[in-house]
């Protein structure tokens, strides 16, 4: 299958390591010019070096930004187009927010995850939209959660803006299907990287059980047996956002090897 995405505009955000990192890559090994961007330029800095290598692809650039600044985000967005031309494909991501539940979060925790984990993906999908609107393309995939359609114990933040990205979504692919600009949602189960060897750690810390404890528990949770890898998670975001997707929109995916139980 021809993915068409060779030479294609890519932005993705929060993308230093992790699933962000794994989705550039995989962009990369089709022929896109990836930008990846987040808040470390040294970690940035290796992680083209390592996806040019990977991949033999030498288009593949970086921009330092924090997805709680509206600036940086412009400026994000700016660089792409002046590279490229123009974005055709968006891939929102950023760090997760803090664990806990409803007692241990205060008005400071919910105004910093919305920032990050909801208001950001709205800022970066409004500056991207002119430009797809224009050329009458483009792709958009938010990166969330399992908990998106199923609430994880002592995540309170996660649970609740998770699904927020979902409306939003469902309710931009309703405006934004005239202008062929398709937008749908990605949910990790339990796929290994470092933000999941950390939930781990605060759940083993809570709960007197070693981290390797609380991996086999999870793993014995998921019917595939095991943790994702972030390629496996990566290549259905690929798909979504490539020209082989002509007619997924407003949907909301979960790669998570069954481990979700809701239909
Ligand atoms: P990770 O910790 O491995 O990587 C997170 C990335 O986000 C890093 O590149 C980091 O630098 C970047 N980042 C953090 N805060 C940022 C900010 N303010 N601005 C810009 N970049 C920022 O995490 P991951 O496993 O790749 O997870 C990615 C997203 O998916 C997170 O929101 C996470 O909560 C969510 N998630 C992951 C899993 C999983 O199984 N890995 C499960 C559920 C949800």
């Amino acid at each position: 299958m021809d993915l068409g995405l060779k030479g294609k505009s890519v932005i993705v955000t929060a993308a230093s390591k992790g699933l962000g990192k794994a989705t550039a890559k995989q962009f990369a090994a089709e022929g896109a010019h990836v930008l990846i961007a987040s808040r470390s330029e040294k970690q940035l800095q290796q992680s083209v070096q390592e996806i040019q290598s990977e991949t033999g692809n030498e288009k593949v650039a970086y921009i330092v930004c924090d997805m709680r600044d509206k600036q940086a985000i412009k400026g994000m967005v700016d660089k792409a187009v002046s590279w490229n031309g123009s974005v055709d494909v968006l891939v929102n991501n950023a760090g997760g927010p803090p664990a806990g539940n409803f007692s241990d979060v205060n008005d400071e925790d919910w105004q910093q995850a919305f920032e990050l984990n909801l208001l950001s993906f709205v800022r970066t999908i409004r500056e991207v939209l002119p430009y797809m609107q224009k050329q009458k393309s483009g792709h958009i995939v938010n990166f969330t959660s399992s908990s998106m359609k199923q609430p994880i114990d002592n995540l309170i933040l996660s649970n609740t803006f998770r699904t927020g990205i979902v409306g939003l979504a469902k309710s931009l692919s309703q405006e934004l299907a005239a202008d062929n600009i398709l937008i749908n949602t990605v949910g990790p189960g339990r796929i290994a990287t470092d933000r999941v060897a950390h939930l781990d750690q605060v759940t083993a810390k809570k709960t007197g059980k070693t981290q390797e404890e609380i991996r086999s528990q999870s793993e014995k949770m998921i019917p595939i047996g095991r943790l994702g890898q972030p390629e496996e998670f990566a290549k259905a975001v690929v798909f979504l956002c490539s020209e082989a997707n002509s007619y997924v929109t407003g949907q909301s995916l979960l790669v998570d090897g069954g481990l979700v139980k809701a239909l």
